[in-house]
């Protein structure tokens, strides 16, 4: 099908691109890689008055580390297939090496943003619960400047977050963990390419006794946006990590979980599948911080 027809700007700077949102209103909409606006138009889902294509801006994409701030910085326009094969990204956040793997197939990864992702807010989207897993930060750039919001609580329904609509995604922050702190993404899929059934994204920051001294643990297609499941972070925090604090922890991961029935699953299903993953994540993390080489991402 045929997208209905629209007005297309190529914006030429952030402050273009956020003069043309403000002067179009409610009826623009910002393209960047267009793997899911394009697609939403075709199906006449979304029918944007206005379009502006933000795709080739430039210094958006870049990603890199600011050992000052103690953040990687990761340009809105960075593709999945970027931040996959980024250095620092597999050196500092390896966890976000592992989610950009699981994203759709080639074209998705070759061309989809994470600035577009978030802004999409998917529920079933894979980069909401490693950011919130990561406490990374999402800065929104407006008339007024850029406002930096954490990602805990950025999403505020499905498919809706907390951008007003002459803001525009510009750049995240993303802390790095502490050396000593492993992690794991399990996304759990019917089939290759799909988006997930549920998902969980864990970080765990241990002593040299294997104590838990930080967790950050999130859910992806558990609910309407991503869910931090603070209860389970705080079950584990303090605690050595051992059969009785993971058990527990697991409970609040399923007591947070509050999935919707559709195709891919009954809600108690998905439900269920979180708590496994959960379980699934924590003995990832770790063997890999006893340096074991496993292979996470998928499961099918
Ligand atoms: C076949 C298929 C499979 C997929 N599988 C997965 C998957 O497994 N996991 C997953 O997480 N995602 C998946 N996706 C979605 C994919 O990750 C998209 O790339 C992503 O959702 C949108 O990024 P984009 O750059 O293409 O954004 P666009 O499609 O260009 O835009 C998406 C939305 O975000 C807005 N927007 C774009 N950029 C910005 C910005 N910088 N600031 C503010 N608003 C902005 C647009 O106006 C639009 O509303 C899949 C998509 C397809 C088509």
């Amino acid at each position: 099908m045929y997208p209905a027809a629209f007005d297309y700007s190529v914006a030429e700077s952030v402050d273009h691109a956020i003069d043309l949102l403000q002067r179009h209103e409610e009826g623009a909409k910002l393209l960047s890689g267009g793997q899911s606006l394009v697609p939403l138009m075709k199906l006449r889902l979304v029918q944007p008055t206005h379009v502006i294509d933000i795709g080739r801006l430039g210094g958006l994409s870049d990603v890199r580390e600011d050992a000052t701030a103690g953040v990687v910085r990761i340009g809105a326009l960075a593709t999945h297939a970027q931040v996959g094969a980024s250095t620092v990204v597999r050196e500092k956040l390896p966890l976000m090496t592992e989610a950009a793997g699981v994203i759709g197939d080639a074209q998705v990864r070759g061309w989809g943003t994470l600035g577009g992702a978030l802004a999409e807010a998917d529920p079933a989207g894979d980069w909401g619960p490693v950011m919130q897993a990561l406490e990374g930060r999402v800065e929104c750039t407006g008339p007024s400047g850029i406002r930096v919001v954490e990602a805990a609580s950025f999403f505020v329904d499905a498919y809706t977050t907390v951008l007003a609509d002459d803001e525009m995604i510009t750049g995240l922050q993303v802390p790095v963990p502490s050396k000593g702190s492993a992690g794991a993404y399990l996304k759990m899929e019917r089939r290759a390419g799909d988006f997930a059934v549920a998902s969980v994204a864990v970080q765990l920051e241990l002593d040299g006794a294997g104590n838990c001294t930080k967790a950050g643990v999130a859910l992806g297609a558990a609910g309407l946006t991503p869910i931090k499941a603070v209860a389970a972070e705080e079950a584990l925090r303090g605690q050595p990590v051992a059969q009785e604090t993971v058990e527990a922890a697991a409970e609040r991961v399923m007591e947070a979980a509050n999935p919707l029935a559709d195709v891919r699953g009954s809600s108690d299903y998905k439900r269920a599948v979180c708590g496994a993953l959960f379980w699934k994540a924590v003995d990832m993390a770790l063997r890999r911080h006893r340096g074991e080489t496993v292979k996470g991402g998928h499961v099918r």
